[in-house]
């Protein structure tokens, strides 16, 4: 345990002169975020925007914002200067939009601006169309088989794109389960372990959508004894939208599933890809292993 600790205690040091430097080096490092909130089936809401806003400021590549919506219906007062930022995320799950503020948001994604959706922000929308190709998957929200396949992994390893009929979004009862890579080059996910245990969390299942310029790179077994579809989930997506880069994460239920390391490092280098196309984020120590769930307690 000491030496975890102070192995960990090393790193960060290291972290905070790599910080420093890089600060120095290029004022280019100083990325602009914008956290969404306001209307969210998930009471929590509150704190896990505080939660990302700290995690993505930890890296010292960004600066972040949150903006907040009218608490019901549509607030036809939102609409953030979206061109202010590299990239916003969306904690959002509630009333649409007003349509400039939709319309807005689509051009900023398409002409080249980064967006990162996490878990029920893939829950909103199901009736905007540009919204549904900007995310790929979707789930709840009136999505059937209209708006696109069911989308997994085999246990052969090969994507299917399933046009059954049939709802789009489901879960288990909350549980721990593991994360396989599938794509190990990508810059995301470069350097994590091929399998990492994630902490407890709601595993989606049966996401729907158009999955257009969608690139699955993470999955989740979803085991029928676990009231899952016996399928390969997507838990990690790459979605290109004209010149916008969009980062799907579809884990982050609760506050303790946001305290997993492999969540927090997953959203880091989510949120600095859709930013910027690359990664520059590393692998810390403390990142979860196959066998063993690794937690960062948040402080607020
Ligand atoms: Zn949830």
């Amino acid at each position: 345990m000491l030496r975890v600790a102070s192995t960990l205690a090393v790193w960060f040091a290291m972290m905070s002169l790599v910080v420093a430097g890089a600060a120095t080096a290029a004022e280019a490092a100083d990325l602009k975020a914008l956290i969404i909130e306001g209307q969210n089936n998930h009471r929590v809401w509150p704190k896990t925007s505080r939660m990302m806003k700290k995690y993505l400021e930890e890296t010292g590549l960004f600066s972040v914002d949150i903006v907040r919506t009218a608490p019901k219906g549509t607030d036809p007062n939102f609409h953030p200067e979206f061109d202010a930022y590299d990239v916003v995320i969306s904690n959002y799950n509630g009333a649409p939009w007003p349509k400039p503020t939709q319309e807005d948001f689509v051009r900023y994604v398409r002409d080249g601006g980064g967006f990162v959706v996490v878990h029920a922000a893939n829950n909103a929308f199901g009736n905007w169309p540009e919204y549904n190709e900007m995310i790929g998957l979707g789930g709840w929200g009136g999505r059937n088989e209209r708006h696109g396949p069911y989308v997994y992994f085999d246990d052969t390893g090969k994507l299917v794109r399933d046009t059954s009929p049939g709802r789009g979004g489901h879960h288990g009862p909350q549980h721990e389960f593991v994360i396989t890579i599938r794509d190990e080059n990508h810059p995301i996910t470069r350097g994590m372990p091929r399998q990492w245990k994630h902490a407890r969390d709601e595993l989606y299942d049966s996401l729907r959508g158009p999955a257009s310029n969608m690139h699955v790179l993470a999955t989740a077994y979803s085991a029928k004894e676990k009231g899952g579809t016996g399928r390969h989930e997507p838990m990690m997506m790459t979605i290109r939208y004209g010149k916008g880069r969009v980062f799907h994460t579809p884990m982050g239920h609760a506050d303790y599933s946001m305290e997993c390391v492999g969540f927090i490092v997953t959203l880091q280098r989510g949120a600095e890809w859709a930013a910027t196309g690359r990664v520059t984020v590393p692998i810390p120590p403390d990142f979860p292993t196959k066998d063993k769930v690794s937690i960062r307690k948040f402080v607020e």
